[in-house]
């Protein structure tokens, strides 16, 4: 890429918690930069004072250093650059590139009534470009000899927009606060970005921000806009079709590279390749290979992704992350276990939960009495026959308490003796470990959890059966 240095950055404002667009946004900066051994950049676009809060701006932060995509270079706060974004404002008022303006809505409402427009017809009339008004609301004056705005976004190919549709915009409001597309601009040219990678709903504010740029005598930056994240019915994602906060992947116990792998392909591909490690996604990403399309999220596909990453994650650094992330109680609750059991556990679970969230609830599940059994499974496999012989196998297992592999084979000759099939006594023995007939090998939950409390089990199981039958 034959440009200056390039560097790119993210400006969210601190309105709301980061949602996975934003993310999303941040990502593919970040991964242009890393790419092209850029720089990438994080600006805080805080000037709506009303509806920005610090709280949110701490929370982006930390939604950002979760996901590892981390700004080069210390952060711009866009509200601290306040006294330039005047002094430039200033700069165009005296060089007849922007004019006070005093309309009110109402009063730009009645003029294009007059003119017979209707009144959804908002733009505006550029009443007050001769009026030579020293106060009120700043308006940029779009050159007369502009008849249309062309620019090349890498992603969408050529734009051309035209002078009907672009009005003299507010810069600064008559409270002195400028505006987004001027403190974009300003602050872009101040940081020096080259690329602009930024959401599609920011496409109709380039032609505006490219006439500041020229009015300012800024060098342009290559705009590139990146598809919309759509909900399966193709609309814009919402909150009805899936969490859309950061925040809640990460406390549902989605892993920050699960969910910024299946970020990279909202909108990018390489092939049909699904799996890629940070590095590789540094090797390939290019904006050439990002979509027009809008990308469908696809909440299966984010599972099966996070799955896979928790069964290649070693257990210590699980362990930190539902710590971190997840369950701050969950080292009480599985506190008696050993460190060696905890292993087992999460080993046998780690192959069989989506999120960190199902894998601490399986293996804090395993880790008590079940507190019921699933009637149905029940029903379905303890036969009067079973109930009856479930003593006789928590013998067997007493007396080859000292290894579980013995327990297990004793098990195994026991049903061939009595001509048990042996699912048949799986089965209730799985419900009395776990409460139900579906889950890990039991045999594996025996090397667990122990001889002493596979037999506690099946005793609480038998005792549970009692009391059903006498009630
Ligand atoms: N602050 C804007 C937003 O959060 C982004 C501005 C831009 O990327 O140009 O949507």
């Amino acid at each position: 890429m034959n440009h200056k240095s390039i560097r790119v950055r993210f400006a969210p404002s601190p309105t709301g918690h980061l949602h996975i667009g934003g993310l999303r946004a941040a990502l593919f900066n970040w991964l242009f930069a890393r790419h092209n051994k850029g720089t990438f950049l994080l600006r805080i676009e805080d000037t709506d004072v009303e509806r920005s809060k610090d709280e949110y701006t701490k929370a982006l932060l930390e939604a950002l250093e979760w996901a590892d995509v981390i700004s080069d270079e210390p952060i711009v706060i866009q509200s601290e650059r306040i006294q330039e974004h005047r002094s430039l404002v200033a700069d165009l008022l005296k060089q007849g590139k922007a004019y006070y303006c005093t309309c009110t809505t109402d009063d730009l409402h009645a003029r294009l009534k007059e003119q017979g427009h209707d009144v959804l017809f908002t733009k505006y009339d550029g009443y007050c470009r001769t009026r030579n008004n020293q106060q009120g609301a700043v308006r940029f004056s779009i050159p007369d000899d502009i008849t249309s705005v062309e620019f090349d976004d890498v992603i969408r190919g050529h734009i051309t927009v035209g002078r009907d549709q672009l009005d003299d915009f507010i810069i600064m409001r008559t409270d002195g606060t400028p505006m987004y597309n001027f403190v974009v601009v300003a602050d872009d040219a101040f940081m020096k970005i080259s690329h602009v990678i930024r959401g599609e709903e920011h496409i109709s504010n380039t032609p505006k921000q490219i006439l500041l740029y020229h009015a300012l005598g800024y060098e342009l930056p290559i705009f590139a806009h990146l598809p919309l994240i759509l909900g399966p019915d193709g609309n814009k994602l919402s909150k009805r079709d899936a969490a859309t906060a950061v925040v809640d992947y990460k406390s549902a116990g989605y892993l920050p590279d699960a969910l910024v792998n299946y970020l990279v392909r909202l909108g990018w591909a390489h092939g049909d390749q699904e799996i890629f490690s940070r590095s590789e996604m540094i090797d390939l990403f290019t904006l050439e290979a990002v979509s027009k399309k809008g990308a469908i999220f696809d909440h299966k596909k984010l599972d099966w992704l996070n799955a896979s990453y928790i069964r290649n994650t070693d257990n210590h650094a699980l362990l930190d992350r539902i710590n971190s992330d997840v369950d701050t109680g969950f080292s009480k609750a599985i506190a008696r276990w050993s460190q060696d059991q905890m292993n087992a556990l999460l080993d046998m679970y780690k192959q069989r939960s989506h999120t960190l969230k199902e894998l601490v609830q399986q293996i804090v599940h395993v880790a008590s009495l079940p507190r019921e059994y699933v009637a149905t499974d029940v029903a379905q496999w303890i036969t009067p026959e079973i109930k009856n012989q479930l003593p006789e196998i928590a013998a067997l297992i007493t007396q080859h308490a000292a290894q579980t592999d013995q327990a297990a084979q004793a098990i195994k000759d026991w049903c061939k003796q009595h001509n048990v099939k042996l699912v048949a006594i799986m089965q209730p023995l799985r419900i009395a470990m776990i409460g139900s007939s579906s889950g890990p090998g039991v045999f594996d939950l025996m090397a667990v959890l122990g001889t002493q409390e596979t037999v506690n089990r099946i005793n609480a199981l038998i005792n549970y059966l009692n009391n059903e039958r006498s009630n």
